[in-house]
């Protein structure tokens, strides 16, 4: 996968895209990166690459100008080309799935109010927010998006830890290869097996795979409801999902998710 990600502060990045799992996914040649510095595409020699919203309001915005010779440098719009934007599509694990998919990723960062809808119109294929908050820029969101979709390419971690993990666990497989709804990801333990005088779960180290497969499908259910009960009222829950549910309901006296109203179970 190639990923070019167009900045004004690139240097905000490069220490990501050459530290840890994405070096080495570099290194060997799973991923390749372009940082560009949008402020090379200035024409004037202050380099400007901000002005006042037309219209009236505080701060300003990115000159469509130089943002846009930077796109058309980059091959965009036939390049799948993602502008991150708290007014965006909410990023989530399905969407890193399909961009993992692309040979080529383009991602915008903003600054200041953003950039000129011009840009948006003409270059930009995805408006994505990673949360209901704002940031000051869009290289720490660029790089969330980065992070998670380049560990979904093909090598750069194994598959068994992709399959074993929150949003994918327990779950069967569409035709496409999508996991159908998502589960958050069980309690994990490590030695010692008694540390501060508590037990790691028994059944953890019986050595019995199937019950230890059942405990953690369990637990999956059991934290997905408390802290994403809308992700249980998702179409396409397994039987055994949905009998682990109705169990765990009735233990605790909690209500079942509506799958009518997602996100009011508690
Ligand atoms: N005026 C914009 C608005 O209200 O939607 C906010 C601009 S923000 C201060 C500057 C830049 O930070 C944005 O253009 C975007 O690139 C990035 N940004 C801020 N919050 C973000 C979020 N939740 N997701 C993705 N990008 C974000």
């Amino acid at each position: 996968m190639n990923i070019t990600v167009l900045s004004l502060f690139p240097g905000m990045l490069r220490g990501f895209f050459e530290s840890s799992i994405m070096a080495r996914a570099v290194k060997r040649g799973l991923v390749s990166y372009e940082l560009v510095d949008i402020r090379d595409y200035a024409t004037d020699r202050h380099r400007k690459c901000d002005d006042e919203v037309f219209g009236g309001g505080a701060g300003m915005l990115m000159l469509p100008g130089p943002l846009g010779a930077a796109l058309e440098a980059a091959g965009s719009p036939a390049k799948r080309t993602v502008f991150l934007t708290p007014s965006g599509r909410l990023f989530n694990q399905a969407m890193a799935r399909d961009f993992a998919a692309e040979r080529d990723l383009v991602l915008v960062c903003g600054h200041y109010e953003g950039i000129d809808q011009r840009v948006i119109d003409t270059y930009v294929t995805d408006e994505v927010s990673i949360g209901d908050y704002v940031l000051s820029s869009g290289e720490v969101a660029a790089l969330v998006l980065v992070d998670a979709v380049y560990r979904l390419v093909d090598g750069v971690i194994t598959g068994e830890s992709l399959a074993e993990e929150s949003f994918g666990l327990g779950l069967p497989e569409g035709s496409d290869g999508r996991k159908s709804a998502s589960l958050l990801e069980y309690p994990q333990y490590t030695r010692p097996a008694d540390y501060a005088s508590m037990p790691v779960p028994e059944v953890l180290t019986s050595g019995h795979h199937a019950n230890i497969a059942r405990w953690r499908l369990r637990e999956s259910v059991r934290k997905t409801l408390a802290y994403r009960p809308e992700l249980l009222a998702a179409a396409g829950l397994p039987e055994e999902v949905r009998r682990l549910l109705r169990e765990i309901v009735i233990e605790g006296g909690s209500r079942e998710p509506d799958t009518e109203d997602p996100g009011r179970a508690n």
